[in-house]
């Protein structure tokens, strides 16, 4: 039989196609900062190209490698790009790409201890690592799951579990109206109806509202309804807003209900002096989700949930497979298929362990601690640029603002704003996103990538100066017109 027939490489092989996606990476990593941000998104020619016939017959490596960079790379805006500053940047780094090559080339099964003993202490003992750091007590458990998403209904189905034993009935939820949809799907998808979500109104910080959840919770106790679960955001997609988690946890602990934190973008600012500040409480949740592919800079998929009791994990997962028999000599916590929803699982772990240990904690805390100094020059240059009502200060690494066009109107100044993310798209320099804060569109601009440069901030800011000013004057042309 030949190699091609039994799927494999030759040595010689194997080693020309590794080093030349090595080479790949390396000249992207070198050569990022000087290309543009954003990819070709022309819809046309998208449409035209990557639609093949099945390969019946395989190609040159070399040919679908060209194809991958010049079709599938090329249309990509690159969230690790230090100049992204839209939605939550994915700046991740070379040590996690670099385990996750590993863990795919051993494909390491990450399930049952017997099988990947080593990669089951691995992940136990980052677990534990990020315990300590979250302060969590040395009961507590957790698993790594694919993001924030997942991590979040995971921890949704614990709560539930724990809390209700499964019986919904009349069981209610409650978060802010900040909210990321990860917990409203999340919440679906376990059975729960919308209106077993309530989202009460935040205050005009964008935080829940402590006073209005209390009188929900007791309006919905006294209509005979069963509140469970409070569900609080450390750190909100839209202004990096927290919660305030110690208030929360001591009205939990009064009123007997669960506390989840979504600590999906914010939490791992726990590794900082300033984000200590911002997250206290957050160490009395029931449950928290993180996602180390957001500001812990892993690769795309690292997420992780921690639960107060390690055992709540299994209670919720666990279920019995003849075939698994054998698996049953180690501990549950060691067989991380009881620990979620996935048998076969990736070993992601690997990733973050690595990344720790080659580049250690203060090297991490420093990279995080960057973001908040970069999110505060651009408030600072923001201000300083005179064009731009600042709507939420920077926080957690997140600045939100608007146009403020020459005449003060309202309209204008949302149209402006909102156009300008169309602009900075074309441009392709930089990238910033907008949203929606009640009635003011505003952009945002999320500076947690360790690799920006005060320089990146400064042409960012002069550029969305001068797109907005543009804009300003075309809108007011044609609507004199
Ligand atoms: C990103 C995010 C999520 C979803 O995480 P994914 O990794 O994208 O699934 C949930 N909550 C918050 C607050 C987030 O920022």
């Amino acid at each position: 039989m030949s190699k091609r027939e039994a799927l494999a490489f030759s040595r010689e092989e194997m080693r020309e196609f590794g080093y030349q996606v090595i080479d790949q990476l390396i000249d992207y990593y070198e050569g990022r900062a000087q290309q543009p941000v954003t990819g070709e998104l022309d819809h046309a020619a998208l449409d035209a190209i990557l639609r093949e016939p099945l390969p019946r017959a395989g190609e040159p490596w070399r040919e679908v490698l060209e194809q991958f960079e010049a079709q599938v790379v090329a249309p990509t805006n690159h969230v690790d790009h230090p100049r992204f500053f839209a939605y939550i940047p994915l700046a991740n780094n070379f040590v996690g790409v670099m385990a996750d090559a590993l863990a795919a080339g051993y494909n390491i099964f990450n399930a049952v201890w017997l099988q990947g003993a080593g990669a089951a202490q691995v992940e136990r003992l980052t677990v534990d690592w990020l315990r300590q750091i979250f302060g969590f007590p040395p009961d507590a458990g957790g698993t790594f799951v694919s993001g924030g998403s997942m991590a979040n209904l995971t921890a949704l189905a614990v709560a539930r579990q724990v809390r209700l034993q499964g019986n919904m009935r009349d069981a209610v939820a409650y978060c802010s109206d900040q909210i990321h949809f990860a917990i409203s799907r999340g919440l679906r998808v376990l059975g729960f109806a919308p209106d077993q979500l309530q989202r009460v109104p935040g205050d005009e910080s964008y935080r829940l509202s402590l006073p209005r959840l209390r009188q929900a919770i007791a309006e919905d106790r006294a209509a005979g309804r069963k509140p469970f679960c409070v569900i609080a955001t450390a750190g909100t997609t839209n202004t990096g807003a927290v919660d305030p988690l110690e208030e929360l946890a001591d009205y939990c602990q009064s009123e007997d209900l669960w506390l989840h934190v979504d600590g999906a973008y914010g939490a791992p600012a726990m590794l900082t002096a300033r984000g200590q500040r911002a997250l206290k409480g957050l160490q009395r949740a029931d449950s928290l989700a993180l996602d180390a592919h957001k500001w812990l800079f892993q690769p795309i998929e690292c997420g992780v949930v921690l639960v107060r009791q390690r055992r709540w994990l299994s209670e919720t997962f666990k279920e019995q497979g003849e075939y698994l028999k054998d698996v049953e000599q180690a501990d549950d916590e060691l067989n991380f298929m009881y620990q979620g929803v996935q048998l076969t699982r990736q070993f992601r772990a690997l990733k973050l362990w690595m990344s720790f240990k080659v580049f250690g904690l203060d090297a991490i805390s420093q990279a995080i601690e960057t973001g908040f100094d970069n999110a505060e020059l651009a408030e600072k240059l923001l201000r300083q640029a005179g064009c731009w009502e600042i709507v939420t200060p920077a926080q957690m690494a997140i600045v939100t603002f608007r146009y403020k066009p020459s005449g003060g109107d309202e309209a204008l100044a949302n149209r402006v704003t909102h156009d300008l993310v169309g602009r900075l798209l074309d441009d392709g320099f930089a990238f910033a996103s907008g949203t929606q804060l009640r009635e003011k569109t505003v952009l945002r601009m999320c500076a947690n990538n360790p690799r920006t440069t005060a320089e990146d901030l400064e042409k960012t800011v002069n550029l969305m100066g001068r797109l907005g000013a543009e804009l300003e004057a075309s809108i007011v042309a044609s609507t004199l017109n």
